[in-house]
């Protein structure tokens, strides 16, 4: 069983949030994790434009100054995305996080995007997973003495949710390695009411969508299963072809996980904030209305634990309204699957589980 340290969000004058932040991260025993000189990257999602739901500097920086004062050099990092939006390559990525208020001045800490200009900074490193036994990760990820993986947790279209092991996963690969993890999960199109509008187009870095005499047209050979376009398309025609491939995915988004993990050993610890928690992740250039209220921050060293204990604190809580959820959703639903039917973020944890990656039992430890 693993130990989940969780703070509930209450405060006062003597403790406030960043006070709280850093007591959950001596629970934690960081401090003695760390080194002096330790270059430690801090991962997190600076959040795509017009998002909000992304974690803010605020709650960062009593993380930054805490590794700061176990004597390591924190820096913020993430890598670049595969579609075409604000985090694409470095120069327009680091704007976006300048935008979103990570600046070094009053962070302490640089951002430095971990895959480099045009995500070639990359590494393939070997790993036995179940079915991959290559993994195309960000140099500066493979680089870094040790490991923060903060995560904002809420839903995610594809993976069910996005916490700990996601941003492991998919954050710390390159654009290659992100295409290896969705390869296979091409679009299902239903022509009906596509009216034409062109946005799945213009998102479609590969160039997989055309329009065609008025309606779009997929080119299943250049589609990397990136899943952009699923959610650009207002009338549902594009949609996940969950029969055959989201198991593949979910186990090779895993695995991708399993590789980081097996580099890091013991250098990486797991943060996850469930507040204003999405349906979606904070990739579409939106954040809608979260489906429950805030619950609080949780920090351990396995990462399937931390990501267990927020799904079930997640699936506890009472649904928000309006919201994403259907009107029936109660206190105990699975409250993803519901927003995204045929996702199972629980395969996820019971799959990384198998692979030795931690454990679904936990005692979550109030802080
Ligand atoms: S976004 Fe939807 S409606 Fe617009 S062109 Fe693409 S499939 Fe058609
Ligand atoms: S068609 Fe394929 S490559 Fe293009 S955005 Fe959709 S999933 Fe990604």
């Amino acid at each position: 069983m693993s130990k989940v340290f969780f703070w509930n969000l209450r405060a006062s004058r003597k403790m406030p949030f960043d006070l709280r932040i850093k007591k959950l991260l001596k629970k934690l025993e960081l401090g003695a994790m760390l080194d002096p000189g330790m270059l430690t990257a801090v991962k997190i999602h600076f959040g795509e434009g017009g998002t909000t739901g992304f974690i803010s500097p605020l709650w960062i920086k009593p993380i930054v100054e805490f590794v700061k004062k176990a004597g390591a050099r924190p820096f913020l990092t993430d890598t670049n995305t595969l579609y075409i939006g604000n985090r694409g390559e470095a120069v327009s990525h680091h704007l976006q996080a300048a935008i979103h208020g990570f600046d070094p001045n009053i962070l302490g800490a640089p951002v430095i995007i971990a895959d480099g200009l045009k995500s070639r900074n990359e590494r393939k490193i070997n790993y036995q997973g179940k079915t991959l036994r290559e993994f195309y990760l960000a140099g500066d990820i493979v680089d870094c003495d040790f490991l923060v993986n903060v995560s904002h947790f809420k839903g995610h279209e594809l993976a069910g949710f996005g916490g700990a092991l996601k941003n492991l996963a998919m954050g710390c690969a390159t654009r290659q390695g992100k295409m290896h993890q969705h390869c296979g999960l091409g679009p299902k199109v239903d022509l009906k009411n596509c009216r034409g509008c062109g946005m799945c187009v213009e998102i479609c870095a590969p160039g997989a969508l055309v329009l065609d005499d008025g309606k779009v047209k997929l080119d299943l050979e250049k589609c990397v299963g990136c899943a952009s376009c699923f959610l650009s398309c207002k009338t549902g025609c594009l949609q996940i072809n969950w029969t055959t491939e989201i198991k593949e995915f979910l186990e090779r988004m895993t695995e991708y996980a399993g590789a980081v993990l097996n580099l890091k050993k013991k250098l990486c610890v797991h943060i996850n904030y469930v507040f204003n928690v999405t349906p979606d992740c904070d990739c579409p250039g939106f954040s809608d209305a979260p489906v429950c209220p805030d619950i609080g921050v949780l920090a351990s060293t396995d990462p399937v634990a931390i990501d267990q204990a927020c799904l079930d604190l997640v699936d506890r809580a009472q649904p928000l309204f309006p919201s994403k959820l259907p009107g029936h959703a109660k206190a105990g639903d699975d409250k993803f699957g519901l927003i995204h039917p045929g996702t199972s973020g629980r395969y996820c944890l019971e799959y990384s589980a198998r692979l030795g990656l931690g454990s679904r039992e936990y005692e979550l430890v109030n802080v």
